[in-house]
């Protein structure tokens, strides 16, 4: 298999920053790698929406998904969204297929470190003081033959039964396997309640924090879709592009844009 190339991502989410009149800069640097950002501001006011990819590295299918929804999809969103996105939060994983950094860590778990890893700090510093409508983090599970996702929210609608819906176009869903812990039901992660907590104070219970937990903090609605290793890569592909385009038509029509 061909070696997931960051440069050859990079030129390519240049080319869709320069197409739609927005910006991909480097805000960080990890393990000799640029870290990037793209901001494609929509009409002024427009709500802001968040994906973000590639935390972990060996992963491809979440960053291939991202930039290919960026190619193909993003345009006939502009006129509604602010979009912002991370397109790969570890480049050196990333091209090597491992999943921590160069350190060792696992990256998906340093979001309340007092000095995080550069990528995780980069994430806080541009995403502090705002507000969005939605985040979806993309995801791979190498393990796994079906998609499933992570939806916790305090008040619905849930975006999970369209999403489901949808992905199940494009390949299997998750059916659960032996020892899940939560369970897997028909793609999506149940998970117990946090009685009488707002998900804010149920992070405020860890002392480690993925992505989703301390975007808790600046999202209305967090998503963490998880496409199946071991279906072949234009699959999950397509299964991100789904996944984004079902969490952004939801979103669009909960706000009733
Ligand atoms: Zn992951």
């Amino acid at each position: 298999m061909r070696r997931p190339d960051y440069d050859d991502v990079i030129e390519r989410l240049q080319a869709v920053a320069d197409d739609y009149g927005g910006q991909l800069t480097v805000q960080g640097e990890a393990d000799g790698y640029p870290l990037y950002h793209l901001d494609l501001p929509g009409p002024e006011g427009a709500p802001h929406f968040l994906l973000s990819a590639g935390i972990h590295g060996e992963e491809p299918g979440a960053t291939s998904g991202l930039l290919a929804w960026c190619e193909r999809d993003l345009a006939k969103w502009l006129h509604i969204f602010h979009i912002e996105a991370f397109p790969c939060l570890n480049p050196w994983g990333f091209e090597r297929g491992i999943r921590y950094d160069a350190e060792g860590r696992d990256l998906n778990r340093r979001f309340r470190d007092e000095t995080p890893p550069p990528a995780i700090q980069m994430v806080r510093d541009i995403t502090a003081g705002k507000h969005f409508a939605m985040a979806v983090d993309m995801h791979e599970d190498c393990d796994y033959y079906g998609f499933y996702v992570y939806e916790r929210l305090e008040h619905g609608p849930h975006v999970a039964p369209a999403l489901l819906q949808r992905i199940a176009l494009e390949g299997p869903l998750s059916y659960g396997e032996e020892g899940d812990d939560p369970p897997i039901e028909q793609g999506l992660v149940t998970m117990a309640w946090p009685q009488g907590k707002s998900l804010v104070e149920m992070a405020a219970e860890r002392s480690q924090w993925p992505l989703a937990f301390y975007l808790y903090h600046v999202a209305e609605h967090v998503i963490t879709v998880e496409t199946p290793g071991r279906q072949p890569l234009d699959v999950r592909v397509r299964m991100q592009r789904a996944a984004a385009e079902t969490a952004l038509s939801f979103t669009q029509r909960r706000l009733g844009l």
